[in-house]
């Protein structure tokens, strides 16, 4: 017999797990980059949803400054600073939250039909918002939020009276 007469068969694969490994990861990559800053996930029956303005800068009412978000934050993001921005008169709120998005809005609806918190009492009267993810921290401490939070009221100038927010600046070196 000639062995020559049938070559081994050698038979050239591509790397075909790294391959689609890599594309995938680039199909992630841009996901990421087409969701950059805040979107709604759900177009029905969502309250959040429903006032999340979908964007990837916030405008500073107090100071006319633009900033960016890097972040990518829906209505089920869990530990975000957000924004609330009254659409009747200007003025802004900044807060955090360790759970979903979704649910510290839940809350804000609550504190405007009790009235019971600055937030509340002011959209007693003014009654139009829409709200803004600034920032996503997963995992961080509420000290980290906070930190964060306050870093954002100082940007957007929201303390009262310019705006809503009536943290106690003194608490905070
Ligand atoms: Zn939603
Ligand atoms: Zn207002």
């Amino acid at each position: 017999m000639n062995v020559l007469s049938s070559p081994p068969q050698v038979i050239y694969r591509q790397p075909r797990n790294l391959q689609s490994h890599l594309v995938r990861a680039k199909l992630v990559e841009n996901v990421k980059n087409v969701h950059k800053g805040c979107y709604k996930t759900h177009f029905k029956n969502c309250v959040t949803c429903n006032v999340l303005q979908e964007t990837d800068r916030v405008y500073s009412n107090a100071t006319g400054e633009t900033f960016t978000i890097f972040s990518t934050i829906t209505c089920t993001s869990v530990g975000v600073v957000y924004l609330i921005n009254c659409k009747d008169c200007g003025k802004q709120y900044v807060g955090e939250t360790g759970g979903e998005l979704r649910v510290r809005h839940r809350g804000h609806r609550q504190e405007i039909r009790k009235g019971n918190t600055p937030l509340g009492q002011h959209f007693q009267i003014c009654k139009n918002f829409d709200l803004i993810g600034l920032q996503s921290l997963v995992n961080a401490s509420k000290q980290k939020r906070e930190a964060i939070e306050l870093r954002w009221i100082y940007r957007l100038g929201s303390l009262s009276p310019v705006g809503i927010n009536v943290k106690d600046v003194r608490t905070v070196s």
